[in-house]
């Protein structure tokens, strides 16, 4: 078996059978829960490797302990419609793991989640979170309640119940929430005003907040931007630029509208955007005035993609996603497993060089294999997106000192978080033939700093 730069036995089979005996274990106590098993599969194959090389991290369970919760809570979420009929969800709150800071995740909304997806997320978010260098433990949580065809006033009332519970097990120093689909702007404040009321005080418990509220400035672009400025760092380490590169962006919710944003601003020629109905394919390119349509179109009207090309000239394609689209980087916004093994094989056969993850693991586990194989340069979510959560802690920052700073300010802590992120993936991903496993490296720095807080606290 061979040995990389930081001493990991990549072929070693008795490293292998612990491998697949770890995720056997993990299978057998976590039943019928695929998204959560899908994360735990891919980071064990990053992990156990380089446990397997270290003394250090041998011999503690540490892996073992991070893929158990440290705490679950599921509730019901009773609330009256505008006819005046009662409607439950299920609410939750995966706290997975504080071993380096408060629990922090963002919260989703839409009839997909339940407790394997949330687990899914809320795991990611612990190795995220770590490589972001701020203080942040890792959660998520949701419901399976769909904001989508409801009223202001639904969603009002949805959100008053899911905090009059929620509420007694999150706080400033405990848990802080945040947005995730489904949950902007509006669902914020009225999760935020509800804790408040019943609290009674004024704190930064949640982040993604409205500016007149204490929020931060820079936070509704910072997923997106991040994920911009670590494509950079990327391509740099390729000698190149994202002037003139064609890209193709998935989703047309937050993420995908500030990564457009910022990409066209460096240059970059953006061609697509989507939602679960379809794609737009606009060749000539989206510029800010066609995205400040698209942002209108989403943000306010909350309407359909299909709706641009009454407006501009492009085409619509209905129950596809934009992979077969020729592209030099794929930046992939909407959800989880939204590009297969065979959307990747087009990628490829299109001459793209990059794919970049703005959502939460959209590529399945048989594409990012292909791209590896390929060399194509792959970020994995949870390097990639990170400036979202970043600037979240920034705010929580902000909110305990009770004093904001500026977005010039914000936008470059965010730019040199997103070079950090990226130096530690290098530092743990490169091996002999320069090929950046970035998969590798996210998962190991990130594991990393929380073990060594683990081993520190004790069990
Ligand atoms: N939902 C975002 C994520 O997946 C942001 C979480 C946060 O700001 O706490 O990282």
């Amino acid at each position: 078996s061979r040995c990389n730069k930081v001493g990991i036995m990549t072929n070693n089979p008795s490293v292998k059978n612990t491998i697949n005996a770890f995720i056997q274990r993990v299978k057998d106590s976590n039943p019928n829960e695929p998204e959560f098993l899908q994360a735990v599969d891919e980071v064990a194959n990053s992990i156990i490797p380089f446990i397997h090389a270290n003394e250090k991290y041998r011999g503690n369970h540490i892996l073992e302990r991070m893929v158990e919760a440290e705490r679950i809570i599921i509730f019901r979420v009773p609330w009256v419609d505008d006819i005046g009929n009662v409607q439950v969800n299920r609410g939750y709150r995966v706290e997975m793991n504080s071993a380096i800071g408060p629990f922090k995740g963002g919260l989703r909304f839409h009839p997909s989640v339940n407790l394997s997806v949330l687990k899914f997320l809320a795991f990611e978010q612990v190795f995220k979170n770590s490589l972001t260098t701020l203080p942040l433990g890792g959660a998520k949580g949701g419901s399976n309640f769909d904001p989508k065809g409801k009223s202001d006033n639904e969603v009002m009332r949805f959100c008053q119940s899911f905090m009059t519970e929620l509420f007694r097990h999150i706080g400033p120093n405990t848990d802080i929430p945040a947005g995730d689909i489904g949950v902007g702007g509006r669902e914020i404040g009225y999760l935020f005003g509800q804790y408040k009321r019943i609290k009674n005080e004024f704190t930064g418990v949640i982040t993604g907040k409205s500016l007149s509220y204490s929020g931060s400035l820079i936070r509704p672009e910072a997923t997106g931007y991040g994920c911009i400025f670590f494509v950079v760092e990327m391509l740099k380490t390729k000698q190149q630029t994202l002037n003139d590169k064609v890209v193709v962006i998935s989703g047309s919710g937050n993420v995908a509208q500030f990564s457009c944003k910022k990409a066209i601003e460096l240059g970059a020629k953006v061609v697509t955007m989507s939602d679960s109905s379809g794609y737009i394919y606009d060749e000539d390119g989206i510029d800010d005035e066609k995205l400040n349509f698209i942002m209108n179109l989403k943000n306010n009207k909350r309407g359909r993609i299909k709706e641009y090309t009454d407006t501009f000239d492009a085409k619509y394609v209905a129950n596809a996603r934009p992979w077969s689209v020729s592209c030099d980087i794929a930046i992939p916004c909407a959800t989880q497993n939204e590009l297969n093994k065979e959307e990747a094989q087009a990628l490829i056969d299109n001459g793209c060089i990059l794919v970049a993850e703005g959502a939460n693991m959209p590529c399945t586990p048989n594409a990012v294999r292909l791209l590896h194989s390929h060399k194509i340069a792959f970020a994995p979510g949870k390097a990639s997106n990170a400036g979202g959560v970043s600037v979240s802690g920034l705010e929580m920052s902000q909110n305990s000192i009770g004093y904001s700073w500026t977005a010039e300010k914000l936008e470059e802590r965010l730019l040199n978080i997103m070079k950090e992120i990226h130096k530690q993936c290098v530092k743990y991903g490169k091996g002999d033939d320069e090929y950046i496993d970035y998969v590798k490296g996210t998962n190991i720095a990130g594991f990393v700093k929380v073990a060594d807080a683990m081993i520190a606290q004790g069990v």
